[in-house]
């Protein structure tokens, strides 16, 4: 809130009260005047957030430190480079989740504050999205800027990643100096590039007048792209981009597409398996930048590091946390997304009957293809997988929901519509380990059968 606003909403108090005169407005000493506030705005500034940048403001940031760290927050720096690592209560507790040992997003934005300092998130999927792992301010998006801050969090004490101290892997858009830090900070991570970010960097090659490709061209050439991107197979993708390379009538073209693939490991999809969970972009990254801009910072820059350090501390925890309890307790958007789409698949797994399908070994079943009975897919439940074009990368299928039906079996990627995935969110939101799950589960648990709870009339469906 600005002086003017703050000024307006005091008025607006006073004249809801009931002794209220006019003459109260031009009372200075009820209704002060505008410098005086600003007078005691700056002060106020002063004294809890210290100047906008310089030694002055590094000296109120270490003078915070204790309340910071009264209040669970991890807060660890370094000057030169200025490098900021924000690690909240409840991003501790994100560590704990399995998936933050699987995959995790980076990114990073700036123009938040007054010097224009770098912010970059690290988050990981869960049940209700994605939540953050912590937050890293930066002077710059320089290699050594991000290193520095990557440093403050491996070494920050904490369990990080599940306790593993690394992610399997990590998808970034293609940002050179932030890629390279986090592979220098975390080199047993795989690094994957976000395939929406990819395909915009080719769309806009295609597009620069400098590479004279004929206007009338460009689609044609960008779907020969996405043939490589989308293949199923290494196969597939090679024979693609041998056809691009053959059928290219321009070198400029030939080149790039050829440098592109040699880091087709980064984005082509067959090149990607199970371990993705079906993440191949960096969109919850995109989304969480737009929260903290909108929802925390409210479109306008904050003063200073301290200031979007309090902020991240208060209004972002704030949200998430918030955001995670609608989750638990079955308001949230994403509950009925994960119902409509486990019904969908109930209703699409209706073709195979039991006795088709074959339990070969422990967790893996073979179910047959709908469209062709003499084919066959691989389910893997402990890995979440199926052989099956959408099972392949970890996203749950038809072939899975099959298994689950006749074997009450889940795959490890089952959609979070059980008591215990929104317990799991609760205590995550709340930080209270004493939370029962007995809370999550329906009221009538005798009849209780996830089958039949995700049944919704033909008039309520999107
Ligand atoms: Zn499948």
């Amino acid at each position: 809130m600005g002086i003017s606003e703050a000024l307006k909403y005091h008025e607006d108090i006073l004249e809801l009260k009931d002794n209220f005169s006019l003459e109260d407005l031009a009372n200075g000493a009820i209704n002060p005047t505008y410098r005086t506030v600003q007078y005691w705005h700056d002060e106020w500034r002063i004294k809890n957030l210290g100047p906008r940048s310089g030694i002055g403001m590094i000296e109120k940031l270490k003078e915070k430190l204790n309340i910071y760290s009264e209040q669970n927050v991890i807060v660890k720096f370094v000057e030169d480079p200025f490098a900021l690592l924000i690690v909240t209560p409840l991003m501790q507790r994100a560590h704990e989740l399995k998936s933050s040992s699987g995959i995790v997003f980076f990114d990073s934005t700036s123009a938040c504050d007054a010097e224009n300092h770098s912010i970059t998130f690290i988050l990981t999927p869960c049940a209700a999205g994605a939540v953050p792992l912590a937050i890293i301010i930066t002077k710059g998006q320089s290699f050594l800027a991000y290193s520095t801050g990557f440093n403050l969090l491996r070494e920050c004490g904490l369990k990080c990643f599940g306790g593993i101290a690394w992610p399997k892997m990590f998808v970034t858009d293609n940002a050179q100096a932030e890629i390279n830090a986090i592979k220098n900070t975390w080199p047993e991570s795989d690094h994957l590039l976000c395939i929406f970010h990819v395909c915009q960097a080719v769309w806009r090659w295609l597009w620069d007048s400098k590479n004279n490709i004929p206007q009338n061209k460009r689609p044609i050439l960008m779907k020969h792209f996405q043939n490589i991107l989308y293949a199923d197979t290494v196969k597939l993708a090679e024979y693609n981009f041998n056809s691009a390379i053959n059928s290219s009538e321009y070198p400029k073209w030939t080149k790039y597409i050829t440098d592109q693939f040699d880091g087709r490991q980064k984005w082509c999809l067959a090149w990607r398996n199970e371990s993705n969970r079906g993440h191949h972009t960096n969109n919850y990254s995109e989304i969480t930048v737009r929260i903290f801009k909108d929802t925390v910072l409210s479109r306008v820059k904050a003063y200073n590091v301290i200031a979007l350090l309090d902020f991240t501390c208060t209004v972002l925890e704030e949200h998430y946390g918030r955001r995670l309890m609608t989750f638990a307790n079955c308001r949230n958007p994403k509950n009925r997304e994960a119902r409509i789409f486990l019904d969908t698949l109930i209703k699409k797994a209706n073709y195979v009957k039991k006795n088709q399908i074959i339990h070969s070994a422990q967790n893996n079943y073979i179910v047959p293809s709908e469209k062709n009975p003499l084919s066959t897919y691989d389910v893997n439940l402990e890995a979440g997988c199926c052989s099956c074009s959408i099972g392949k990368y970890g996203k749950f299928c038809k072939h899975q929901c099959a298994v689950y039906i006749h074997y009450d079996e889940m795959s490890n990627n089952f959609p979070p519509v059980t008591p215990q995935d929104r317990h799991e969110i609760g205590m995550l939101a709340s930080g209270d380990k004493s939370l029962k799950i007995d809370f999550f589960q329906p009221f009538y648990v005798e009849n209780y059968n996830i089958a039949q709870t995700v049944v919704i009339p033909d008039d309520e469906r999107i």
